[in-house]
């Protein structure tokens, strides 16, 4: 249970095992729990497989927004393709379309992590591609082979992986073919979902979504841009928050917590209750899930999603009285 006083604590964006985070959606509510936070989203990439682990494990006073970070593709200022992560929240994971798309975007996932393990396996470098999937969980990232970087001593730390052989300048570095923006935007409206671009101005990621493709989108369908993130610089937080505010989009703030993957803690950037409750308001696919004190809360059978070898969980909760 949350007990802390002040103001209420909303991180609507954070990872788990079900991908790149190193906490177990268990160990993720936990954590929120121990940061304060009254609100989480858990916005693992392209899948929902930690919802259900995350609604179960729910304590009292913790209230869970399902969600996911899909890999969409955008476009930069001249043109060119770019990669775009869009926040998607509580839609219907049940909706067709919309978990096809997730499980083709997860197996885009494994074939460039695989082409990017052997590139470097070919020059020498100790990776071995079936140990690092074994270690992962269901849906892998270049997380789980800059951990395999570390422990073969090819690098000291993650974020050295990143800036050096994992880096979209790397001659190791892989495309995936992921979902046009457009198109992700309107599969989320279409499962009852919000939409929120994700650290649209993450320079450190490389090359940038073009402003006037965000203002295409906010007359598609769009809801919201993360403005406060760690990746953002305090022009750009002014920049996004201008644009938000012309676009008439919703504003969050969000920690993008990894667990030990990254130094961000959970809770360290956070969304304002005005904007969460704007986000509340457009949802129609899945309720926010709360555990009032008292009762116990258990996963609902029969909901699974089954796409072809994946299994993603709704999470839907029901109460025992
Ligand atoms: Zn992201
Ligand atoms: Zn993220």
């Amino acid at each position: 249970m949350t007990c802390h006083t002040g103001p209420v604590r909303i991180d609507l964006h954070t990872h788990s095992t079900a991908s790149d985070g190193t906490d177990s959606p268990t160990e993720l509510v936990q954590a929120a729990v121990r940061a304060d936070v009254d609100v989480l989203a858990i916005t693992d990439h392209d899948t929902t497989a930690g919802w259900a682990e995350a609604a179960a494990a729910l304590p009292s006073g913790l209230r869970l927004v399902r969600g996911m970070e899909m890999s969409c593709e955008g476009r930069d200022e001249d043109g060119r393709p770019v990669a775009v992560h869009l926040l998607a929240y509580l839609f219907d994971p049940t909706a067709r379309e919309f978990a096809n798309e997730r499980e083709r975007l997860r197996g885009e996932r494994v074939a460039r992590l695989r082409a990017m393990a052997t590139k470097m396996a070919a020059d020498g470098l100790p990776i071995d591609f079936d140990a690092v999937m074994a270690d992962a969980g269901q849906v892998v990232g270049r997380p789980h082979l800059a951990r395999a970087l570390v422990e073969a001593g090819v690098v000291s730390s993650v974020d050295e992986a990143f800036a050096g052989p994992l880096s979209v300048r790397s001659p190791y570095y892989v495309e995936k073919e992921d979902t046009p923006l457009e198109r992700a935007v309107e599969m989320v409206n279409a499962a009852g979902g919000v939409s929120v671009i994700a650290h649209a101005r993450a320079r450190s990621r490389g090359r940038l979504v073009a402003l006037d493709s965000i203002r295409e989108l906010a007359d598609r369908g769009l809801a919201g841009l993360e403005v406060d993130h760690p990746d953002h610089g305090g022009s750009d937080v002014d920049l996004l928050r201008s644009l938000a505010t012309e676009l008439d989009l919703i504003v969050t703030g969000s920690s993008d917590y990894h667990g030990t993957n990254k130094t961000i803690e959970l809770g360290q950037y956070t969304t304002a209750p005005e904007s969460f409750d704007a986000i509340v308001a457009r949802a129609s696919g899945v309720p926010v899930l709360s555990a009032p004190p008292g009762d116990a809360m258990t996963v609902e059978d029969g909901t699974a999603v089954e796409d072809g070898t994946t299994q993603e969980a709704t999470g839907d909760l029901r109460r025992i009285r």
